[in-house]
């Protein structure tokens, strides 16, 4: 009996130890062409401070001790951020960014889910001088040229949002934006067109941002590239999707359905606030049946093609109520390249002589959708 009673006050004295520090667990840091998102893991009720100065940012911390290594050499290679210096002062932990342009900070917090098991402060540090961020938007859209197509070829996921997993680690973002730029490659050498991406490289854009890159740039055709996910590791093969307002009724596509949509929760609030007059023009154009008419051929022309160089999951285009695909008037599809949950898949999925197949097989079929237009 005494042995429990000493186990009881062992347990009970470490836990009200424990509840006077918060922990930090861990830190992350994303670099897109406007800004650089930092993420830090943390407890629910830990509580912060972020205050700006000239050319830097303090984001600091009370009663913390820091759980993870990355705390203690924290590298960056970042355009934006020259470095971050770490401070104790008592029972603070400060994090000190020095920042080499104007900018300014946005921040909110995130709850876990099933990716994340730790709740998140997300500290945005964007560029304010507009001359930098034109600059580099230029660098990322060049204009088009007179009677070229315009297509974005939209990544899939980025940044925080790593979409799906694969059984030997793969990151369907990763792979999304390795086939997407292949895409693009091979667009920009016909003449005829001229491709844009939606994301150069590792970081998020908000899904309504891809929608509004879409209208800014005048494009004519949205391709988003993903690839696909399920608890069994034996499906495999292709679809592709195309918008329906009605959703689709098989449980498939609407976890798929939720899934995609639910990956704006990465964006926080901002995903909310640059285009609501956009988005209700989108909600109001959307079931304009010449573009499901149209996006559904787009759809079945790159089914037919990726069907020679590899398994089909759908033989028919599958229709989804995904945001990404929400863009008014123009053929829109989404692309499930193969499944990222399948390890024969997903090494395919990670080649690059097969994902430049699977990329020239999503061209071929764009071809082939103009010209049946002709
Ligand atoms: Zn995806």
């Amino acid at each position: 009996m005494r042995h429990w009673i000493g186990l009881f006050i062992i347990i009970f004295s470490s836990v009200v130890f424990g509840e006077d520090k918060t922990t930090l667990y861990d830190f992350r840091y994303w670099s897109a062409p406007d800004h650089t998102r930092i993420v830090i893991d943390k407890e629910e009720d830990t509580l912060f401070n972020i205050i700006s100065y000239d050319d830097f940012v303090i984001i600091s911390f009370d009663d913390a001790e820091v759980l993870s290594e990355t705390f203690s050499n924290i590298f960056f290679k970042d355009d934006r951020i020259q470095k971050v210096r770490i401070k104790r002062e008592k029972s603070t932990i400060k994090l000190i960014v020095h920042i080499n342009r104007k900018f300014n900070v946005k921040h909110f917090t995130l709850n876990p889910n099933t990716k994340y098991k730790h709740h998140r402060l997300v500290v945005d540090v964007i560029d304010s001088d507009i001359k930098v961020t034109k600059k580099i938007s230029k660098i990322d859209y060049p204009p088009s040229l007179r009677n070229q197509q315009t297509i974005l070829i939209d990544a899939g996921h980025g940044g925080e949002d790593s979409g799906a997993v694969g059984r030997n680690k793969s990151l369907e973002k990763n792979v999304n934006l390795a086939i997407a730029k292949k895409l693009v490659d091979i667009i920009n050498k016909n003449k005829d067109f001229n491709a844009v991406l939606s994301r150069g490289g590792d970081y998020y854009v908000p899904l309504t941002k891809r929608l509004t890159i879409a209208q800014k740039q005048k494009v004519s055709m949205f391709i988003s590239i993903h690839a696909d996910s399920v608890e069994s590791i034996s499906a495999k093969g292709a679809s592709v999707y195309i918008l329906s307002e009605k959703g689709n009724n098989s449980k498939l596509a609407r976890q798929l359905e939720e899934s995609q949509n639910v990956v704006d929760q990465f964006g926080g609030v901002e995903a909310v606030i640059d285009n609501d007059q956009f988005l209700k023009s989108i909600l109001s154009d959307y079931s304009r049946k010449d573009k499901e008419k149209q996006s559904f051929q787009l759809a079945q022309e790159i089914i037919s093609q990726l069907n020679k160089v590899g398994p089909i999951h759908k033989k028919i285009p599958q229709k989804a109520n995904f945001v990404v695909l929400k863009s008014p008037s123009i053929p829109s599809v989404l692309v499930e390249t193969a499944f990222i949950s399948n390890p024969t898949q997903e090494k395919r999925l990670t080649n690059k002589s097969q994902q430049q197949k699977i990329a020239q097989s999503i061209y071929q079929g764009i071809v082939n959708f103009y010209e049946q237009l002709d």
